[in-house]
């Protein structure tokens, strides 16, 4: 694939995972965006908002994970890329819209996890703080455990 280490300041292509994921990313890229950006947002994110609070955003993940029954995403409204940005209250209302989308999916059980920083250690794709929200679909005849990925491979790294 050309443009393969394509990448702006908020987006690292290498980290994406799907053809379609990347087509889109280098669009964002070449207007120089950050996806996950309020005023971006509606641009590019095709999914509903489930839920609004003050500090964020509740979504589904318009790429999800393989063996997922949910995958959503709880974005930060305003755009920060490491925790050690974040309020005590951000945090809070974090776990406060995580509740939320475990009531909302009626899910016995799961997991969410939230990378951040430099996308060679964090494997993220956008750098604008967000967390995953999944739970995986045990009963599909094929289930194999969903993986949460942190760090990029070596081959991919730029040096
Ligand atoms: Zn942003």
């Amino acid at each position: 694939m050309k443009n393969k280490h394509m990448k702006n300041q908020y987006i690292d292509i290498d980290n994406a995972r799907e053809d379609e994921q990347r087509a889109v990313m280098q669009n964002i890229i070449k207007a120089g965006h950050c996806p996950f950006c309020m005023e971006n947002l509606q641009k590019y994110h095709t999914s509903p908002f489930l839920k609004e609070t003050k500090n964020w955003l509740l979504t589904t993940n318009r790429w999800p994970y393989p063996n997922t029954k949910h995958h959503l995403l709880a974005i930060l409204k305003t755009h920060k890329e490491i925790l050690s940005e974040l309020t005590a209250q951000e945090g809070a209302q974090l776990i406060e819209i995580l509740a939320f989308a475990q009531k909302h999916t009626n899910a016995p059980g799961g997991g969410f996890a939230m990378r951040f920083g430099d996308t060679d250690y964090s494997s993220g794709t956008i750098v604008h703080i967000h967390a995953h929200f999944i739970v995986p679909d045990i009963d599909a005849p094929d289930f194999e455990p969903t993986k949460f990925k942190i760090g990029k491979d070596k081959e991919k790294r730029k040096s």
